[in-house]
C-alpha cells in the first residue's frame, strides 16, 4: 500500500510535468475507483492550468483555478508520466493529457483509489478536513503528542497511526519508529513520559524522512514505461523481520497482531 512517503515521492515526480501546464483533456476510462469520479470533472479540469501539487496526508492536490482535483492511490494505485501514443494500461483508470503532448495515468487494480473534486480550499473536504497534522511538521511535536497521550488506555502503535493524532504514520513506520524509539507496541499511550514521547517525535520524522530521501532516487521512474515507479524498502529493522536477530541485541524479532495488523518489535530493546 503506497504510504506518505510514496506519495510525497509520487508528488515530487509529477509536479516537474503539472506544474503551470495546461490540461488539454480529460480521459475518465473507468468511473468505478472507492467513490464514483464525478462527472462533472471534464468541465472542471479542460482548458485550465495547473498552478501547484501539495500533499495533505496521503492526498495529492492538484489546484487548478477555483478549485483542486483530489487523488488518494488507495492500496495499489500509482501515478504515471506517458507519451500519449503509449498504450493504455489494463488498469488505467484516469488520465489527463497535458499540453497535448504527456499524459498523467492513474493506475489502480484494485480500485480502492480515488479521483474527487472540491471547489475552494482544498483542506474542508470532508475527507481532509479532521486529520491530524503532518508528521514533519513543527506542529507534530513532543508538546503535542504528549497532549493527545493523556489518559488513553490505546495501545501506542495505534495512537500513532490514527489519522486524526498525525496523519501518514503507516504500519511500517509505526514499528519502525517505536523501535527506534525504544517503546513497547502495546504499551498503554496514556502510560509513557514525556521524555519518550520526546524519542518518539523524533524517530517517526527520522524513518519518514529516511524513506522520503530513498523515494528521491527513484523519480526517473514517472517516465519509464517499465517498472513501478515510487515504490522503495529503505533499511528495516523490525518490520517484516520475524525471528532475525535484533541488531541492537541480537533477541529474535516478534510479531504480534494489533487492530488487525501484523506489529513487529524487539521484546528485549522495547519497553
Ligand atoms: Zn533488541
Amino acid at each position: 500500500m503506497p504510504e506518505l512517503p510514496e506519495v510525497e515521492t509520487s508528488r515530487q515526480g509529477i509536479e516537474p510535468y503539472l506544474l503551470n501546464q495546461t490540461i488539454t483533456k480529460v480521459l475518465i476510462r473507468n468511473p468505478q475507483l472507492r467513490w464514483p469520479i464525478p462527472n462533472n470533472l471534464t468541465k472542471q479540469l479542460k482548458g485550465k492550468t495547473i498552478q501547484a501539487i501539495n500533499r495533505r496526508g496521503k492526498y495529492i492536490l492538484i489546484q487548478i483555478d477555483k478549485g483542486n482535483l483530489i487523488l488518494h492511490l488507495g492500496m495499489s494505485g500509482s501515478l504515471r508520466i506517458s507519451d500519449p501514443e503509449t498504450a493504455f494500461r489494463k488498469h488505467d483508470h484516469f488520465v489527463l493529457t497535458i499540453n497535448h503532448d504527456k499524459q498523467l495515468r492513474l493506475h489502480d487494480p484494485r480500485r480502492f483509489g480515488a479521483v474527487l473534486w472540491q471547489t475552494g480550499n482544498p483542506l474542508k473536504h470532508k475527507l481532509l478536513s479532521k486529520l491530524g497534522p503532518e508528521p514533519l511538521s513543527e506542529a507534530f511535536n513532543t508538546d503535542y503528542l504528549y497532549e493527545t497521550n493523556r489518559n488513553r488506555k490505546v495501545s501506542i502503535k495505534q495512537h500513532i497511526m490514527n489519522s486524526h493524532i498525525v496523519v501518514g504514520v503507516g504500519n511500517i513506520y509505526a514499528s519502525e519508529a517505536l523501535f527506534l524509539a525504544g517503546i513497547h507496541p502495546k504499551r498503554a499511550a496514556g502510560r509513557i513520559s514525556k521524555q519518550r514521547i520526546e524519542k518518539l517525535v523524533a524517530a517517526i520524522k527520522q524513518v519518514l524522512n529516511a524513506a522520503i530521501k530513498q523515494g528521491g532516487t527513484t523519480l526517473r521512474d514517472f517516465v519509464k514505461e517499465d517498472g513501478q515507479p515510487g515504490y522503495f524498502k529503505q533499511q528495516l529493522n523490525v518490520y517484516g523481520k520475524t525471528g532475525d536477530l535484533c541488531l541492537v541485541c541480537g533477541t529474535p524479532v516478534k510479531q504480534i497482531i494489533q487492530g488487525q495488523r501484523s506489529t513487529y518489535y524487539c521484546p528485549q530493546c522495547q519497553r
